[in-house]
């Protein structure tokens, strides 16, 4: 028997429920160890914001929402809600695997790529097995190390005025005794991709017995070469897809880990439960549309091509996206044009310590992107100074890091 798992959140006394009312300001974050994106997200709002109100480009999420064979598959299955479908998980998996030319034992579906992101660094790192991690990059695998106290070595992007690309060597490099070695492939926060070059010298090159763990979320909004074909190998690699990005069900919950069975059953050890059948039954018809992947693609492609023509027209710097978010250069600390943007009920992303002067812009509808321009001009014409609310200075940047230089 597994022993049981304990909430983080609820174990350390903060109520979930609380931290969404409330939270505003990295404090709220302390006492909270496995975070994702929607946590950081608001951890960094200048003030509480109401999600109904303003406009949310903070969070990477896509307000086209589940597509219309998704939608319709979640209808279609609500009579048998009552039912606990396991089937339906073997089902999705087959699907996917089916699709990607996999063996279905190597595709485990969760709520979300999260949970399996998590306990990929809970169940392959320890005090002497380092996670290593580009800089800037997505923290949520640096929260889930220090519950193992796994030591961070946090490696700078390589030419972070240009390509802003893992330093694939520099990270091979950083540790002999590495636990995961985390490629999030595009980046999240620049947008940028790591080339398959990189990647395949990575899988070569790793040293023995770590974890190539190859977060794929925003893969379908790029043209990178995705790195199933390492599963299909038997390496020790693990992809991570989710259903919260170009699918645009965030909220519905659906991702997949795909490795070869041997690495999945390590995660038994933190329990199986029973999945959402709505989330299922869409990822499934989200799999099926043939054409909702480029389509999609294109659609958030114009409307950053645009936003990125813009800015570049005004003057501005960004990375070089190619998904659905971009670090954009302020010139200024990055807090003050949050906090100056969320006055205008504008809530753009996260300040990475790294890189303090720019913020993370997450690509929303065109009109919300026209608002955010014509906001974001009027903001960069005035003095932002002084308006840093005092709860934002980050307990997140505070974390005992190893940086590499
Ligand atoms: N990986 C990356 C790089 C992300 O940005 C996110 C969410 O923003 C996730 C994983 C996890 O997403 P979810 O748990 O919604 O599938």
């Amino acid at each position: 028997m597994t022993s049981p798992v304990v909430d983080p959140i609820v174990s350390s006394g903060f109520s979930r429920r609380s931290f969404f009312r409330f939270a505003a300001g990295a404090s709220a974050l302390a006492t909270m160890p496995i975070l994702t994106e929607a946590h950081l997200a608001l951890a960094q709002r200048p003030h509480f914001a109401d999600p109904n109100k303003g406009i949310h480009i903070d969070a990477n999420e896509n307000p086209l929402g589940p597509s219309e064979a998704a939608r319709k598959a979640i209808v279609d299955i609500i009579p048998i809600g009552g039912r606990y479908r396991f089937d339906m998980q073997d089902d999705l998996a087959s699907t996917f695997a089916r699709i990607e030319g996999l063996d279905p034992e190597s595709v485990l579906p969760f709520a979300g790529s999260s949970d399996p992101l998590h306990y990929t660094v809970l169940t392959f790192t320890d005090k002497s097995k380092p996670l290593v991690i580009a800089d800037p990059g997505y923290e949520a695998p640096i929260w889930a190390a220090a519950v193992t106290g796994a030591p961070v070595i946090k490696v700078p992007l390589a030419d972070p005025k240009g390509a802003a690309t893992h330093d694939i060597k520099a990270m091979l490099a950083a540790s002999s005794t590495p636990g995961v070695i985390y490629i999030c492939n595009p980046n999240n926060p620049t947008g940028t991709t790591t080339s398959r070059a990189d990647i395949e010298y990575a899988v070569a090159n790793a040293p023995k017995g770590a974890i190539l763990l190859i977060d794929e979320a925003y893969i379908h909004l790029s043209d990178a070469t995705p790195s199933l074909d390492f599963v299909k190998e038997g390496r020790d690699v693990i992809v991570l897809r989710t259903f919260s990005k170009l699918y645009g069900m965030a909220g519905i919950r659906m991702g997949l880990a795909i490795a070869k069975p041997e690495l999945l059953k390590k995660y038994r050890a933190f329990g199986e439960n029973a999945l959402p059948i709505t989330a299922m039954a869409a990822a499934k018809a989200s799999l099926l549309d043939k054409e909702l992947v480029p389509m999609r693609k294109k659609i958030i492609g114009d409307v950053r091509t645009e936003t990125l023509a813009w800015l570049k027209g005004n003057g501005y710097s960004f990375t070089p996206s190619v998904s659905n978010c971009f670090m954009l250069e302020t010139g200024r600390p990055g807090k003050e044009i949050m906090a100056a943007l969320a006055a205008k009920e504008i809530y753009i992303g996260r300040i990475w310590p790294a890189w303090p002067t720019q913020v993370r812009i997450t690509v929303g509808t065109p009109n919300e992107m026209l608002a955010f321009r014509n906001a974001f001009k009027e903001v960069m014409a005035t003095n932002t100074s002084g308006l840093v609310p005092p709860r934002l200075p980050g307990k997140v940047a505070e974390r005992p890091f190893t940086h590499m230089s």
